[in-house]
């Protein structure tokens, strides 16, 4: 260990997030290490606390590789090391009360806040630098030295927990980015994910449907996405948009308005199409005026628009673009994970700097698996620097 003055430690973390919280509980809960955290807001995971409307989404009954946009292989290297399962038992023991929603998705019980108070507590004796903006870190003479808006610190180990750039509202920054570049480490930008939407003008159709909301099955690249969409004043989205959002940057993607039905089943009806789809009527009769298909009984459709009403089945059609940073609940790019080892989350080329959570280009779909991704990655970080000093 260091012999230390005031602002020297062990262990520095960059963060007080998700994955810059539990970081510093398993390093305290394991070891002695004299450990340091900046943080710019006044109070640590404030993005956990406003998340899922203030349960937020941990975890999943199903976390896989697959649920992530990155490296697949790099994601489950660290999640073997630190599982959905090791998560929901460290919960459990720890006294936070989940529930299940829609059968996959773990929600606190009570209020997200109690995970951050708990991680907080088992952070005791843990120097929180509140109010402190990270400016910039160098490496001098074998440790990291790092500038901030209330000065200097240094540290034998730097954790870089800083997040993605999406919230700015609540102190997100694209600082890792920036510090990453710094130390000569690869990166891919930032850009929104877990977003809505925009329209191209002949979408606009859409935009009066606002309020209307049921199960789709988004089509976006090799993905398929099934879950509710939403439309929305300034165009779409919901869990099934925004999940899209992850795997979309330009180009098109297929909506199947109807996707646990055929819309063969309902070609012999006496009803008009409006009525007889188990669809919104409001939406049924948008869609068939954008279509140019007359809202008739449907045993009286001729060949051309039965043809043309295949395309409730696969809607097809280019988004104008997203939401933005403001609205977006992550942001895709971060470290290349190249520069890291899977193992430990430690920079290939600089001994004892470290990145965790959303900071690292992996990025998991709508459903816990960010949450998941910042733990699990602050487990195996700091599951190195205990097992090491
Ligand atoms: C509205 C919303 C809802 C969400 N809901 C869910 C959900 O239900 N489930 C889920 O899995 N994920 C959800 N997410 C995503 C999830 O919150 C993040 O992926 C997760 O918090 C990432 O953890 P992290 O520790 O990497 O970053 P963060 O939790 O963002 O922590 C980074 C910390 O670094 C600090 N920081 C940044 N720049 C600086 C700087 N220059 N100086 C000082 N401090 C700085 C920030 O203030 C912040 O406290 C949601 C996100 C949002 C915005």
């Amino acid at each position: 260990m260091l012999a230390l003055m005031k602002r020297e430690y062990d262990v520095l973390i960059l963060g007080a997030g998700a994955s810059g919280l539990m970081c510093a509980a398993e390093l305290r809960r394991n070891s002695r290490l004299r450990i340091g955290v900046i943080e710019g807001n006044a109070t640590a995971g404030k993005k956990l606390e406003i998340s899922g409307g203030g349960k937020c989404n941990i975890t999943n009954v199903k976390v896989t590789p697959e649920h992530f946009a990155g490296d697949c292989t790099f994601v489950s290297q660290v999640l073997q090391r630190y599982s959905d399962q090791d998560l929901l038992h460290f919960l459990h023991v720890n006294g936070i009360d989940l529930e299940l929603r829609k059968g996959r998705y773990y929600f606190c019980k009570h209020r997200a806040k109690e995970i951050v108070l708990l991680l907080l507590q088992l952070s005791q004796g843990v120097d929180f630098h509140y109010e402190t903006r990270i400016e910039s870190a160098t490496s001098v003479a074998g440790l990291y030295q790092v500038s901030t808006s209330q000065g200097e610190f240094r540290a034998a180990h730097l954790v870089i927990a800083t997040g993605g750039a999406s919230y700015r509202q609540i102190g997100a920054s694209d600082i890792g980015l920036r510090l990453a570049e710094n130390f000569q480490m690869q990166t891919v930008p930032f850009t929104p994910a877990l977003v809505g939407l925009t329209l191209q003008k002949e979408q606009f159709w859409m935009k009066a449907l606002s309020g209307i909301s049921f199960p789709v099955a988004i089509h976006v690249g090799s993905k398929i996405i099934e879950e509710e969409m939403l439309f929305a004043h300034k165009g779409i989205s919901g869990p099934a948009v925004l999940s899209a959002s992850l795997y979309w940057s330009k180009g098109e993607l297929c909506i199947d308005f109807l996707p646990n039905d055929n819309l063969h089943v309902y070609l012999h009806s006496k009803k008009l199409l409006s009525t007889a789809l188990p669809l919104s009527k409001r939406f049924m009769k948008a869609f068939l005026e954008h279509i140019g298909v007359e809202d008739r009984a449907c045993n009286r459709l001729n060949e051309m628009e039965i043809d043309t009403l295949k395309c409730l089945h696969a809607y097809c059609f280019a988004p104008a673009g997203n939401f933005g940073f403001s609205k977006a609940e992550v942001s895709r790019g971060g470290i290349d994970v190249h520069e890291l080892d899977a193992e430990t989350l430690m920079s290939k080329k600089h001994k004892n700097l470290y990145y965790i959570g959303e900071v690292v280009d992996i990025t998991g779909e709508l459903g816990g698996y960010n949450f998941q991704w910042a733990f699990s990655s602050a487990v195996v970080c700091a599951e190195h620097i205990y097992k090491k000093s």
